[in-house]
């Protein structure tokens, strides 16, 4: 029987980094049996349906690189199978309550209004969309056995149920947004590489235990991933010409390579004091001499001026208007000459 596996997350916004987990875990077990993955929206809840939720989550898994074969279905959609679930259980064992709810033991089904709940919704879908594994978080445990007696009541077996370990914040509790950038847009927004995130989450397969978040590590992972980035990728998110990324190659994060990116390309005007005025003028006597530079030569005209006493802090805020950013022999070997010279000119104040 070939595998079918879906992600059913709940409109609730962008993913927080334990659903990203359960969404990578999914992709992850359908890719290594050759199976397919459904996704599934869970909005059966007005009040964990958020406006703009779906299109947030879509997002995030596209960005993640996570991929799905078949959906999104909305259970919003699916009244009908529901109803009629709710039929099948009322024929074997699930009562009608005074106020028209249908309930089977102490689970509802259908709420008094006749919308179904989550129980009777995911039940249903899992048995008539032929899912054959559901992947989720440990914090769903406690329902397997109520959705087996569903599942039974509608005539058949629950799909084989695999529950992972959830992410923790660093106090040791479920993770939620009292914890601060744990969803996937805030990490996305905070200049975090795609590929950071999806190796974080792959690193951490299907943990049987619950695991405390590792800020420290996806720092460390966003470093790497900019690191692997070639230079016209990295370029091209901070808006640069190409010829400039080995100046961006110390950045953190691609907030940080944008940063770095606009002082070069954009940089604030300043003017420096007099006192400024030898060590520019000699920057523009040896940059205009060297012709084109390599980073060696660069780091040569750097180092000469250091021997001679020059004010290495006055050239780095006539290249880039900002008093620390990128190596400085790595500026210089970035920007061209012509305006290289062109910024330590205009640097000086004429009077
Ligand atoms: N909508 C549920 C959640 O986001 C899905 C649970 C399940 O996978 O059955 O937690």
């Amino acid at each position: 029987m070939s595998v079918r596996v879906r992600f059913a997350p709940s409109p609730t916004g962008s993913l927080h980094l334990g659903n990203a987990l359960t969404a990578a875990a999914n992709r992850r077990f359908a890719d290594e049996r050759d199976g397919i993955l459904v996704l599934r929206i869970d909005d059966t809840d007005p009040a964990r349906t958020l406006e703009g939720g779906e299109e947030a989550i879509l997002d995030d898994l596209r960005w993640l690189g996570i991929g799905w074969d078949e959906g999104p279905v909305r259970q919003s959609e699916r009244a009908a199978l529901y109803a009629d679930a709710a039929g099948r259980a009322l024929e074997r064992g699930a009562v009608t309550d005074p106020d028209g709810a249908i309930r089977l033991g102490h689970t509802t089904l259908l709420r008094p209004g006749g919308t179904a709940t989550y129980q009777l919704a995911s039940v249903a879908d899992d048995l008539s969309l032929g899912i054959t594994h559901v992947i989720r978080g440990s914090d769903h445990r406690p329902n397997e056995a109520v959705q087996q007696l569903i599942a039974r009541a509608l005539g058949g077996e629950l799909p084989e149920v695999l529950h992972h370990g959830l992410l923790l914040g660093d106090d040791g509790r479920k993770l939620s947004k009292r914890h601060g950038a744990v969803s996937v847009a805030e990490l996305r927004d905070g200049g975090v590489p795609a590929a950071a995130v999806r190796s974080y989450l792959e690193d951490l397969g299907l943990p049987a235990h619950d695991v405390r978040l590792d800020r420290a590590r996806i720092g460390r992972l966003a470093i790497d991933a900019i690191a692997a980035m070639p230079d016209e990728e990295l370029a091209a998110v901070a808006g640069v010409p190409a010829g400039y990324a080995q100046a961006l190659r110390g950045a953190r994060t691609l907030v940080e390579a944008e940063q770095l990116g606009r002082q070069l390309v954009d940089p604030e005007p300043v003017s420096l004091p007099p006192a400024a005025t030898p060590t520019l003028e000699r920057f523009v006597e040896l940059r205009a001499g060297a012709g084109e530079l390599d980073e060696a030569g660069a780091r040569a005209i750097v180092r000469e001026l250091k021997a001679v006493g020059g004010d290495l802090r006055a050239l780095r805020l006539a290249l880039t208007g900002a008093e620390s950013g990128p190596a400085l022999g790595a500026v210089v070997a970035a920007l061209p000459s012509d305006e290289a010279v062109e910024r330590a000119r205009r640097a000086q104040v004429s009077d």
